[in-house]
């Protein structure tokens, strides 16, 4: 044999081993203890164990099988991983600046990944970025499995009233498809700052959110104004977004529809307050708006008030997460309870099954139950009676692998 034939044999020896090693590892059973659990759908399991193998949940109870990695997570409370349905998870600020076109592209999505890894380290294992054209190659990377970050679902470049009439529309949803996106956004009306106005037409609403249901993608609509959260939530969009001005008919409407509704009440704002100095003079970034911004903290939160009182809507977790807040996606939730006054449990139940169920992963993840990936947080603290326990999560797996364990109480058992 040739040597360097006798190198390529063995090269290939070494990776095949190296790789049995690496499924071996994988596809070891992993036993979570548990005292609280939290299940996503409102239940509290107590005293239990989650068995994970091959990156599923396999059951909950019963033995542990003998030779299972275990982590005891006994001190903590432990819940699906988050959801956050509206994060920008490209926004980042370059140089203590909000990053523009003439950032060089690798270090935009240099960027771009550091917010990965700490959205993910937060406890949000799933994220949906509405959007831009990078998330795709972000979304594929993380799903390679090697860069930790959340599972990201993307619009890539969202469709507003100056994208084109009625058929264009449908043929833009149509690119979009084919270009890879997971669902559609459309901007239905114009910013808080501007009053929230409806700017794209019914019919161009029916037009977009019609085509989309049909070709099975799910739409997402930024609408400020109750007159433009009413035009698409009856053209059957699935979700309104911001909705800063809705009234209580439209919310009934919503309820009765079942359009999902996406308030951004605990981050977005108070963010963009915070890191004022880093956006100032961009774009319209100006005093005015900032001023404008410090009041709308308070429309948001009424707003959301008089959503609660709307029993069977719907509310998703989304924190509309810009440059600055992403890793603190848990902020949106401490306001909620906090200042909104949300029941814990619904707080939790909106961040993990209910945000499922409106990206259409329901029998996949926001859920703790047998069938369902592995996608378990456990944080220092109790949320049911301190929301800022959500600050503290010390354990994060996803899809069966852990990414985080920080937690001095948290040992791993066993040692192989
Ligand atoms: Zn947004």
């Amino acid at each position: 044999m040739p040597k360097y034939l006798r190198f390529v044999v063995a090269f290939f020896f070494f990776t095949a081993l190296s790789l049995t090693t690496l499924t071996a590892a994988q596809e070891r059973t992993i036993v979570l203890k548990a005292a609280t659990i939290l299940d996503g759908k409102g239940q509290i399991l107590r005293n239990t164990i989650i068995v994970v193998e091959a990156g599923k949940i396999a059951r909950i109870g019963g033995e542990a099988p003998a030779d299972a990695v275990t982590y005891d997570l006994t001190s903590l409370t432990v819940t699906p991983g988050w959801i956050d349905t509206h994060a920008h998870i490209f926004w980042h600020f370059d140089n203590g600046r909000l990053a523009g076109k003439d950032e060089p592209p690798i270090r935009a999505m240099l960027h771009a990944t550091d917010n990965a890894i700490v959205t993910l380290n937060a406890g949000f294992t799933t994220i949906q970025s509405p959007g831009s054209p990078e998330d795709k190659d972000l979304r594929e990377a993380i799903a390679r499995g090697t860069i930790p970050g959340p599972r990201v679902l993307t619009s890539l470049e969202p469709l507003d009233e100056k994208s084109g009439p009625p058929e264009k529309l449908r043929e833009l949803v149509h690119e979009r498809k084919q270009q890879g996106a997971d669902f559609i956004k459309l901007f239905a009306s114009k910013s808080i700052r501007e009053g929230g106005t409806q700017t794209m037409t019914d019919e161009q609403l029916q037009a977009a959110c019609g085509e989309a249901k049909s070709l099975g993608l799910r739409t997402i609509v930024h609408a400020h104004s109750a007159e433009s959260a009413k035009a698409a939530t009856l053209a059957g969009c699935t979700t309104i977004e911001h909705g800063a001005y809705v009234t209580d008919d439209v919310f009934a409407l919503m309820a009765q529809r079942g359009t999902y509704y996406d308030p951004n009440i605990g981050l977005v704002l108070q963010n963009y307050l915070e890191n004022k100095e880093k956006f100032l003079g961009i774009g319209n970034y100006n005093e005015q708006g900032f001023t404008f911004m410090e009041k709308g903290i308070a429309i948001v939160l009424d707003t959301f008030k008089k959503a609660l009182k709307h029993k069977d809507l719907k509310i998703v977790y989304g924190t509309d997460a810009v440059a600055g807040a992403h890793g603190r996606n848990f902020e949106e939730f401490i306001v909620r309870v906090r200042d909104g006054g949300q029941d814990p449990m619904a707080a939790v139940m909106s961040a993990t099954s209910i945000s499922a169920e409106s990206l259409g992963l329901k029998d996949k993840i926001g859920t703790i139950a047998p069938g369902m990936d592995a996608d378990i947080i456990a944080m220092d603290g109790d949320p049911l009676r301190d929301p800022t326990a959500a600050r503290r999560v010390v354990f994060v797996m996803k899809g069966g692998k852990v990414y985080e364990n920080l937690s001095p109480n948290t040992k791993r058992l066993s040692t192989q």
